[in-house]
């Protein structure tokens, strides 16, 4: 074992450094407040309404590639990826705050698009930039993103709310963006690529946050625990079973997959149940779900939607227990959700 002083923070990922540091600002909080653990802090605000806020920060080299982002969607992207952490909860977001580090070569026609893309969706969504802060950076861009936004009180999902025998299930097609991501990765981004290449490529650069379902979803008492799927279904269901004490079994042939992730699966030979499983950056929502109330909370979904809910799984007594099962059959996957640290 290692000298504890000497350990590094590549030894304990980034969910080890978030265990080791949260008890500390955890333990003595008021019991109305929810501080670090799920997608939102939630704060009590007005009339039975919470305040929910969400920060997320974007570092060139990490989270995009400047080279291969336009900055009108990096724009998008930027609001998108916090606006799902408020869908996550059940609320409506409401103003966001934006930090940059901005490298001093950085042209003014860049920025402007990026605002551009910013723009197309605060509009859509009715999000005011309300404030930030500018700073000239010495080496790359990075991007903080604060969102605000309310929930009404006794109407907001948490990831500790599963229990053993839910059926787990999302919101929409798993793998895309880590599709798109590894096309971007090949240079395969060009004019010339095919229609599920670009089909993939915009799902990872224009992610489009579940906030009509996760309200919807919030409303409904059956609906036992929520979170959004940004690190993809291995690592976010982790989450679930740690904060809900409980295990999970995961039906891979369940998992849903786009017609053009399929194409591109067979033509660039990607083992597809890791790709679904284990990409993330989906932003679609995670849910677990009374079991005897999920088929009539599937016909209002898809009423209400035009598209199916899809069950994925379910939750286990056994906790920490974590099981992929293919045709009933366990099965191990090699690659393992996104860690900062650990790569
Ligand atoms: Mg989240």
């Amino acid at each position: 074992m290692k000298d504890k002083s000497k350990l590094k923070i590549t030894d304990i990922g980034e969910f080890g450094f978030i265990a080791r540091f949260s008890p500390s600002f955890t333990r003595k909080l008021p019991k109305n407040l929810v501080g670090i653990g799920d997608d939102c802090a939630v704060i009590p605000w007005k009339n039975r309404k919470k305040l929910l806020v969400t920060t997320d920060l974007l570092l060139d080299g990490v989270h995009f590639l400047k080279e291969k982002i336009s900055p009108a969607d990096l724009g998008y992207k930027s609001l998108a990826v916090n606006l799902s952490d408020i869908a996550a909860m059940g609320g409506q977001p409401l103003w966001a705050f934006l930090s940059i580090a901005i490298p001093p070569e950085t042209e003014i026609g860049w920025l402007d698009e990026f605002f551009r893309g910013w723009r197309s969706l605060s509009q859509k969504t009715g999000v005011y930039l309300l404030g930030g802060d500018t700073t000239r950076s010495t080496e790359k861009l990075v991007i903080n993103v604060m969102v605000l936004g309310e929930v009404e009180d006794g109407f907001i999902k948490y990831r500790s709310g599963a229990q053993p025998g839910d059926v787990i299930a999302v919101t929409g097609d798993l793998g895309d963006s880590e599709g798109g991501l590894r096309l971007i990765l090949n240079n395969r981004t060009k004019n010339q690529e095919g229609s599920a290449e670009k089909y993939l490529l915009k799902r990872h650069y224009r992610p489009r946050p579940h906030l009509e379902e996760g309200f919807f979803l919030a409303h409904r008492a059956e609906v036992r625990a929520m979170m959004d799927v940004s690190d993809g279904i291995d690592s976010d269901l982790k989450r679930i079973i740690e904060c809900s004490d409980c295990g999970v079994e995961v039906h891979l042939e369940n998992l849903p997959v786009s017609s053009a992730l399929r194409k591109c699966g067979q033509k660039y030979g990607w083992n597809l149940d890791e790709v679904a499983a284990a990409g993330g950056e989906d932003y679609c929502l995670l849910i677990t779900v009374n079991p005897e109330r999920f088929s009539e909370l599937a016909r209002k979904y898809q009423q209400r939607f035009k598209r199916p809910l899809f069950p994925i799984g379910r939750i286990t007594e056994q906790k920490g227990n974590f099981v992929y099962l293919k045709n009933g059959q366990p099965v191990t996957l090699r690659k393992t959700g996104f860690d900062h640290f650990k790569t």
